[in-house]
């Protein structure tokens, strides 16, 4: 149970004063991902600025610098709104200092409201981030428009977040003080001496540090305001991880046994032989399964080193020992696509295959859980519908997690629960680096498929200007003749408000006009049955050109495919573009990745798409990425934050991670049950950043 103590932190944002039904649309938004999750105080508490106002940064205007949040004390020339008939030009306002002039620029604004806030001939306080075009100093919908008496009542610092539309810094800031009001004084949970020697403060200190900082250094992500609260998250997911580990490691295996003829019927199946790598992965699990200990390794091998295969033998052994398996992946394209490649082989070699997703039918449901009821069914694919209460297995020896990193420690636990000695394989594509596996995966045991299958050519991969678009779907056009098939990767699917980004179907249709019906298209907001079709189409119909959004990410084989084009790569993560350009180079046939960008290119984003020209090394990639983000990631990608973490950031606060790691394993082994004084205090750590789910398992324990 939660201890009383914080709920006031988990009581929803709108106990606070002004936040109504639509601001707290906004903040479910923008702290949970979803307008309809109610956002709490401490996801709010939890949310870091990026920067800062300094109102002490008054320079003047000629001396202002370009691209920095300034405050700059400006009389009121003269109003420009826009003519009626044309929203799309911006309400602007002229305004001047000693040393210069400034435009203030305002995108669908109410006028009558800003001639109100700035009246001609009247001094304003303005802080906002000034940019010059064409050395005309401009800020866009400044942070703060505020006379000298309002100017005089404001802190000096004013941090300035993320933030979503319909939300604005002003609120967003008055919302966090009210919400830091409410912070209780908790038990400490961190050791005194680490602290001390850290010289750190206590969360409570910390936090509102960060939230109402005294020095700019105090929000920035190496201040030791933010290392302790990003400390604490790292001890947060490292104590969980331990904690399910140990349950899952306690709870006794079975010491499986079997022939190997499902193994050798198999191998004599296959149209290939398989790789080193894949044999050693085989002999690892193998050994894992004949051991009384129960098994979680995770297979981490690059796109296209053929994990499927393991995956299939290692059911193949854990069958034949008499027990069954399942194999649970993150989409329903991909659900159907295991079962499509893994059904032929199953087949010729007695293994009863079935696959169970979301959308099956009530009586084919209820069918095929009776079969798995009844040990008439010895493997199961599907989506996470393969966890739900409702299906039952007679015995679950074996349950392997496709593309790992997707699925969170709370489905894991689901997983182990279906059988009485499950064993867990997990596989990622996801070229980690070495150092950051804990960080996803804890301690478990590793196989590495460092080997691509026998025959693969190399991936020719070019850089080229959006501007040559013409150019490129003309060698499309030869291409196809010669029997190509094309990936054409889009961003996103509908226009962006923000950003310039070519929608999916606005690409497909302007593709269509010259290639006709050998386009297809395929985005994430198609329902299970349109994909589907849609892939089908382009692995075995007639279309030989996929449009997509990044759906086909993660998995997708078709093995034939030869080109892949990327839109706007310049905005995708380099692991990201590592994973998509992994869906070609898969047969035996030349492949070729057209990075398409819009210039102008800066230097960081030109390192990076030299990066994927010179290597297909996924580790390197990986590792490459990660060094350049470390020089400030100023690219506007999605990827900046560390997956599954709030404050903590991989490429800042690696050293942390692995002193949390340490710091977890002492807990567990002095305090195992998290009774101690401290242990109950690192309870409420575990609640804060929801990890609590790790919670259960002391119960049960
Ligand atoms: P990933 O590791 O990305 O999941 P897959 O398991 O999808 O890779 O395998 C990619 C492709 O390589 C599939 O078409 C698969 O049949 C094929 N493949 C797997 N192992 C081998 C091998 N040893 N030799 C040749 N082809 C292989
Ligand atoms: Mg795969």
């Amino acid at each position: 149970m939660r201890s009383t103590q914080l709920n006031p932190l988990f009581a929803s944002l709108r106990g606070i004063k002004g936040v109504g039904p639509k601001l707290s649309h906004a903040f479910g938004k923008l702290l949970r991902g979803d307008e309809n999750l109610e956002a709490r105080k401490i996801d709010l508490l939890l949310h870091m600025p990026h920067s800062l106002i300094d109102r002490s940064l008054q320079p003047g205007l000629a001396y202002a610098p370009d691209g920095v949040i300034v405050t700059i004390r400006a009389t009121i020339d003269k109003h420009l709104p826009p003519p009626r008939n044309n929203r799309r030009v911006p309400y602007r306002i002229q305004a001047h200092d000693e040393t210069g002039e400034l435009t203030l620029v305002f995108f669908h604004a109410k006028g009558s409201y800003l001639e109100q806030q700035m009246p001609v001939g009247e001094e304003r306080y303005i802080s906002g981030r000034l940019e010059r075009f064409k050395g005309e100093a401009q800020i866009a919908h400044p942070d703060h428009v505020v006379t000298e008496e309002e100017f005089a009542s404001m802190a000096l610092l004013e941090p300035v977040y993320p933030l979503t539309a319909g939300l604005s810094g002003k609120v967003l800031h008055r919302t966090v003080i009210a919400a830091l009001e409410e912070l209780p004084e908790l038990a400490e949970w961190q050791d005194g001496p680490w602290l001390a020697q850290n010289s750190w403060s206590s969360f409570h200190e910390a936090l509102q540090r960060v939230h109402m900082p005294l020095e700019t250094e105090d929000i920035d992500p190496l201040s030791k305001f933010r290392q302790r609260l990003a400390y604490d998250e790292c001890l947060a997911s490292q104590l969980a991880l331990s904690l399910v580990r140990k349950s899952v490691k306690k709870e006794a295996g079975v010491a499986r046994r079997w022939q190997g003829k499902l193994a050798e019927a198999l191998t004599a199946a296959l149209p290939f032989s398989l790789t080193g790598s894949q044999t050693k992965a085989i002999d690892d699990i193998s050994n894992d399964l004949t051991t009384p200990e129960r098994m979680l390794r995770l297979i981490q091998g690059d796109v296209g080193s053929g994990k499927t295969m393991v995956a299939l033998f290692a059911a193949a052994n854990v069958i034949e020992s008499g027990s069954q398996a399942a194999m649970m992946a993150p989409t329903e394209l991909l659900a159907r696509q295991h079962l499509q490649s893994i059904k032929p082989l199953c087949d010729a070699v007695g293994i009863r295959v079935a696959s169970l997703t979301g959308k099956d039918g009530a009586a084919s449901k209820r069918e095929k859980l009776k079969a798995l009821k009844d040990g008439d069914i010895d493997f199961l694919i599907g989506t996470h519908a393969l966890f739900q209460d409702k299906v039952e297995f007679a015995d679950l020896g074996l349950a392997i997690v496709d593309e790992q990193h997707r699925f969170g420690v709370h489905q894991r636990l689901m997983l182990s629960s279906k059988g009485r000695a499950t064993d867990l394989l997990v596989m990622t594509a996801t070229p980690i680096p070495r150092t950051l596996v804990l960080t996803y995966f804890g301690d478990m045991d590793v196989s590495l498929l460092t080997e691509k299958p026998a025959g693969r050519k190399p991936i020719a991969t070019r850089t080229m200007s959006m501007d040559r678009l013409g150019e490129l779907v003309h060698g499309l056009q030869r291409a196809l003749q010669t029997g190509a098939k094309v990936y054409w990767v889009c961003p996103l699917v509908e226009e962006s408000e923000v950003l310039d980004v070519t929608s999916a179907e606005d690409r497909f249709s302007s593709l269509k006009e010259v290639f006709g019906n050998r386009v297809e298209l395929v985005h994430g907001r198609m329902t299970p049955d349109e994909k589907s079709a849609a892939m089908y189409n382009f692995k075995d119909g007639e279309a030989d050109i996929l449009v997509a959004t990044t759906v086909i990410e993660v998995g997708v084989d078709v093995p034939d495919a030869t080109i892949i084009v990327i839109e706007h790569a310049e905005r995708f993560g380099l692991a990201q573009l590592h994973q998509l350009r992994g869906r070609v180079g898969r047969g035996d046939k030349a492949s070729s990745c057209i990075l398409l960008f819009k210039g102008p290119l800066g230097e960081v984003s030109k390192a990076r798409l030299a990066i994927m020209r010179e290597t297909e090394d996924g580790f390197r990639i990986a590792e490459e990425d990660l060094r350049l983000r470390g020089e400030g990631d100023l690219l506007g990608t999605k990827q900046s934050g560390t997956p599954g973490f709030k404050l903590a950031q991989m490429e800042i606060h690696q050293q942390l991670m692995e002193a949390a790691r340490d710091d977890a394993r002492l807990i567990i082994e002095n305090d195992p049950a998290l009774q101690s004084p401290r242990g109950q205090a690192l309870r409420n750590l575990l609640y804060l950043f929801g990890r609590d789910e790790a919670i259960q398992l002391l119960k049960a324990g």
